[in-house]
């Protein structure tokens, strides 16, 4: 059956629900302000993590939570009027990070990210965009035995549950793989059935392009509105109105804002991030791999543009100006990790991880209207569940037996 589909935003969800719903025999316009790929889905760190099987949780300890309430630390940083704002779901976030409702949580997570290596394969294909893809995994290091025994524990457990492949890298073994790491660093988890992308924002345009070199319809403009109109809808944008019978939004962090009209209240907040890119250490070291600093809370990745630091999480309005003191030093203690050269632009980039308080996306049909769909919310793993979210979607849309149980994802779930 063909209908004709609108998706608002050219993210990485966007795109890759775009690409699934023409190969389905769909009709299919894709619509953004800007160029596919050039907001949060350019600016992240770039991996696909079949890894990430346990979505990031709210910490509880103690331990943890002094070290980040005077908020200097590199890992979390907040902004106090952020967290008023985010204060209902920060709480929900909080709560749900609770053991006993993790548990819950970590098998539905786990059942979506065992998607993402396998769905982004056929984009990957279709697109040409093999150069830009390394299949050798990345780098979790640590700077103390007991923090690395706990994490390779737990890596153990995920490869027993989930499929997850990974190594234990002893100092030595480490030198072999990344030589030029600070005599701090004791070993690492090497993660291996994980990917990782040179340049995701040319990952996303590569998506977008094999999407209309196959008959799929882009169009740049500023989406204004929502409207039911008889049995579909009409998207009013900048530069004229578009008519479909069914639409999805897949707008990350600005889903809400398109919604509020129509009725919903998804309690979607952000984490902010930045990065920049450093050029090449003038040492003889390369950066082999994508690396984290894990007990410190930031990435380097040797990207297309330098190396880039991304950052970790920033509690702040999505439109909050920046603020760069977590970048700053992050960079500094990133040159002792790996001592990378000068900075390679004047200002940082700043983007924003689109979450919800339970820590799953919302993908599937609205509650409260035919023909409209959801696909957004996809926090710190958004980059590696597009492909996945696109077959799932597309999936739902033409009434098939989904890959896996949706129900945790429905949006009925707020
Ligand atoms: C620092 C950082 C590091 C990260 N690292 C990783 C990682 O290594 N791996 C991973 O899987 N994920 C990572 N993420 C998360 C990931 O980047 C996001 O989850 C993902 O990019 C979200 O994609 P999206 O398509 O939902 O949103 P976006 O990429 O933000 O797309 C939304 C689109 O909607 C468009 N739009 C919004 N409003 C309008 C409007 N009114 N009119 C027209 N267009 C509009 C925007 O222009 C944009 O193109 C990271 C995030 C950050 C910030």
């Amino acid at each position: 059956m063909s209908r004709e589909t609108i998706v608002l935003g050219a993210g990485i969800v966007g795109v890759s629900v775009a690409w699934h719903l023409l190969k389905r025999g769909r009709k299919v316009r894709l619509i953004d302000r800007r160029a596919p790929g050039l907001e949060t889905s350019y600016g992240n760190a770039g991996i696909i993590q079949r890894e990430a099987v346990e979505p990031y949780a709210f910490p509880h300890d103690l331990k943890t939570l002094l070290r980040v309430i005077p908020n200097n630390s590199i890992d979390i940083r907040y902004r106090p009027m952020g967290m008023v704002s985010a204060a209902s779901p920060l709480l929900s976030y909080y709560v749900n990070s609770f053991p006993g409702r993790y548990k819950k949580i970590v098998p539905a997570y786990a059942s979506i990210i065992s998607l993402s290596t396998q769905e982004h394969e056929p984009m990957i294909a279709a697109s040409g965009a093999e150069a830009l893809i390394q299949k050798k995994g990345w780098l979790e290091l640590y700077r103390t035995e007991s923090e690395l025994a706990e994490r390779w524990e737990k890596a153990l457990e995920n490869k027993r549950l989930y499929g997850v492949e990974s190594r234990l890298l002893n100092r030595q073994q480490l030198d072999e793989v990344q030589p030029g790491l600070s005599s701090d660093i004791c070993g690492a988890v090497h993660w291996l059935n994980s990917w990782t992308v040179e340049s995701p924002g040319d990952l996303v345009q590569s998506y977008a392009k094999a999407f209309e070199q196959a008959g799929g319809e882009f169009i740049e403009a500023e989406l204004q509105g929502l409207v039911q109109q008889g049995e579909g809808w009409r998207v009013k944008t900048s530069k004229g109105d578009h008519d479909a019978a069914e639409v999805v939004v897949a707008l990350g962090p600005w889903s809400q804002q398109m919604l509020a009209p129509l009725n919903y209240n998804f309690p979607l907040f952000v984490k902010r991030g930045y990065h920049m890119h450093y050029a090449q250490p003038n040492v003889k070291a390369r950066l082999n791999y994508w690396l984290m600093d894990a007990e410190k809370g930031y990435l380097l990745e040797p990207m297309k543009n330098g190396i880039r630091l991304t950052t970790g999480a920033e509690l702040a309005d999505l439109n909050a100006p920046p603020s760069y003191g977590q970048l700053e030093k992050a960079e500094k203690q990133g040159r002792k990790l790996f001592p990378f050269g000068e900075r390679v632009e004047a200002e940082p980039w700043k983007g924003a991880r689109p979450c919800l308080p339970d820590m799953k996306p919302v993908i599937g049909p609205a509650p409260k209207h035919k023909g409209l769909w959801f696909a957004f919310g996809h926090g710190h793993q958004g980059f590696t569940l597009g492909p996945a979210t696109g077959r799932l979607l597309g999936e739902m849309m033409d009434g098939e037996t989904t890959a896996i149980d949706m129900k945790p994802f429905r949006a009925e779930r707020f």
